[in-house]
């Protein structure tokens, strides 16, 4: 494998940092106070755009006339340092994967820095992939993904995903990419290991190394 591509949040930090409920709430105040939809209609807006588009902007993109770079720059406008800190056993575990390492992110450039800075991490990635990598198409659509392998000149074969998203590994696998899950959502078929968390990468692709690319979520093979 040549390359993993990272999400950035709930997957290089564990999802109990929750450091998305600042943004959550930044969504919210987003939807009602700048773009004025009701607050009873805020939650029940964002889980209809959420389905049917995968990320709440492209909803206010195609019903609201929202502009995403203005919605980009407000929802991520949070402290990030308030929920997360420096990582050292995060960083040793990155830095001992001989790979190349790059973040797929459906969320902005600006916040990943951040993110990663605060972690301690910034100087361990490659390239920085964000929403706007297919023109604010998110993942799970296939666009993106399309647009990653392109730029990086890779096949998904050549590539690992690092995710806590079950829906956005199922592309990745579709384009043959090996596929990891992190975190404790319920996995389809198509992933091939689960870990609780990120720092535990090195310590399960040598152990998959050595043992074949038939180890199915964490099942070796007799
Ligand atoms: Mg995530």
């Amino acid at each position: 494998m040549e390359c993993i591509l990272f999400d950035l949040d709930n997957t290089l930090y564990p999802s109990r940092c929750d450091l998305f409920g600042l943004i959550d709430q930044r969504i919210n105040s987003y939807m009602h106070e700048v773009v004025g939809i009701p607050l009873e209609q805020v939650d029940i807006l964002r889980r209809q755009y959420w389905q049917a588009y995968g990320v709440t902007m492209q909803g206010l993109m195609r019903h609201h006339q929202v502009d995403p770079e203005d919605y980009l720059h407000y929802v991520h406008d949070v402290d990030v340092a308030s929920r997360l800190q420096a990582e050292p056993d995060l960083r040793q575990a990155l830095v001992s994967l001989p790979q190349s390492k790059v973040v797929f992110t459906n969320s902005s450039r600006a916040h990943t820095d951040r993110v990663l800075g605060t972690l301690g991490i910034s100087d361990l990635f490659d390239q920085v992939f964000d929403i706007r990598v297919a023109d604010y198409v998110p993942k799970p659509y296939l666009q993106p993904y399309h647009r990653v392998l392109e730029q990086l000149g890779l096949t998904g074969s050549q590539c690992i995903m690092v995710e806590d998203s079950v829906a956005n590994l199922k592309p990745a696998k579709d384009l043959g990419m090996t596929t990891i899950l992190v975190g404790n959502a319920t996995p389809g078929s198509f992933v091939d290991r689960q870990l609780a968390e990120v720092v535990e990468l090195p310590a399960a692709l040598a152990d998959w190394g050595s043992t074949g690319a038939s180890l199915q979520r964490g099942i070796a093979p007799q």
